[in-house]
């Protein structure tokens, strides 16, 4: 079994990152900005927001966060939309989800201009996807990706199974593994709640993403040996010998899994530093204006 090491390969696609931004900012006075639009105080968003200033920060990125309350209106969010989207200092925009009840997502999320959606989770950018073309792809999927081709894992003419048909993960990871190039090429299956006889389409796959929502769902009765295995689930679960009161866990029973891998990821430390790194690479894009002339 051979551990995926997300954090090792986010910090060295980070340097090289830092040392891209570096040489721009020296060419174009400045360095690339993402601002995050973030609604309510709900924990795990504060961290995950606080997480990706961070990360910008290593990069030599720069970075705003518009704090709203809860209660904020549609109307006053998309005129904040708005107003990021006219403003030509920052490159990126995105919103960090979920939103309050209130607000109409689908909306928010096709309020933000294209050019700057660097979450990929615009119609346009989806639509771009879908056909093959250059566009922000989805975080989290495209840093499996990353994983995937840093690890040198052969995707072609691989069957590949997808748990998990989230508009974020399951589903913008099918296509791009079924896309005709390369790095991908591989034959999908995209399971969700209805699929019938889950455990035997799981063990038919060479590749298995786990995207599920459920803690530990997928046990060794899932997999087969020598398959590679990517947990994106992550779960709090209490833990009171720790600092933090919890520790992390994925969608994957990774005791009872591992020793039949060739590959798999952990968590924490395996998908979820790629999520940010994809984020932080859609940035880089939008500032070079490499998808949109
Ligand atoms: P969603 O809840 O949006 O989607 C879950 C999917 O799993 C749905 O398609 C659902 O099917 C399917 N599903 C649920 N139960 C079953 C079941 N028993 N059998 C088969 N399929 C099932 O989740 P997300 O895609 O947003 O996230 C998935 C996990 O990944 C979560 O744990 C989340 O925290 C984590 N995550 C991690 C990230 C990271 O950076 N590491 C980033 C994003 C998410 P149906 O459509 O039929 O309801």
């Amino acid at each position: 079994m051979k551990l995926i090491d997300g954090k090792a390969i986010a910090n060295q696609i980070k340097a090289e990152i830092a040392a891209e931004v570096k040489k721009l900012q020296e060419q174009k006075g400045r360095t690339p900005h993402l601002a995050a639009i973030l609604v309510g105080n709900d924990p795990a968003s504060e961290t995950y927001v606080a997480n990706k200033e961070k990360s910008c920060k290593e990069v030599g990125m720069s970075s705003s966060v518009y704090k709203m309350p809860a209660d904020i209106t549609q109307e006053k969010l998309l005129e904040t939309i708005e107003f990021i989207n006219k403003d030509d200092e920052i490159d990126g925009l995105i919103v960090q989800l979920p939103v309050p009840k209130h607000i109409d997502v689908q909306k928010v999320i096709e309020s933000i201009d294209p050019k700057k959606d660097v979450d990929g989770f615009h119609p346009v950018n989806v639509g771009r996807m879908t056909l093959g073309q250059d566009c922000y792809l989805p975080a989290t999927p495209f840093g499996i990706s990353m994983l995937l081709e840093r690890y040198n894992i052969d995707t072609q003419g691989k069957n590949c199974v997808v748990v998990g048909r989230s508009n974020i993960v399951g589903t913008p990871m099918s296509i791009l593994l079924s896309r005709n190039n390369p790095l991908a090429n591989a034959t999908v299956t995209l399971c969700h709640s209805k699929t019938k006889n889950l455990t035997e389409v799981c063990k038919s796959a060479d590749i298995l993403i786990a995207a599920i929502g459920r803690c530990e769902m997928i046990t060794a009765d899932y997999v087969r040996e020598g398959a590679t295995v990517i947990d994106v689930g992550m779960h709090r679960v209490e833990d009171k010998s720790r600092k933090s009161g919890f520790r992390l866990k994925g969608d994957v029973k990774f005791d009872e899994v591992s020793p039949l891998c060739e590959y798999i990821t952990p968590v924490p430390g395996g998908v979820g530093p790629m999520t940010i790194v994809g984020l932080i690479m859609n940035t880089l894009k939008a500032f070079k204006g490499e998808i949109y002339k």
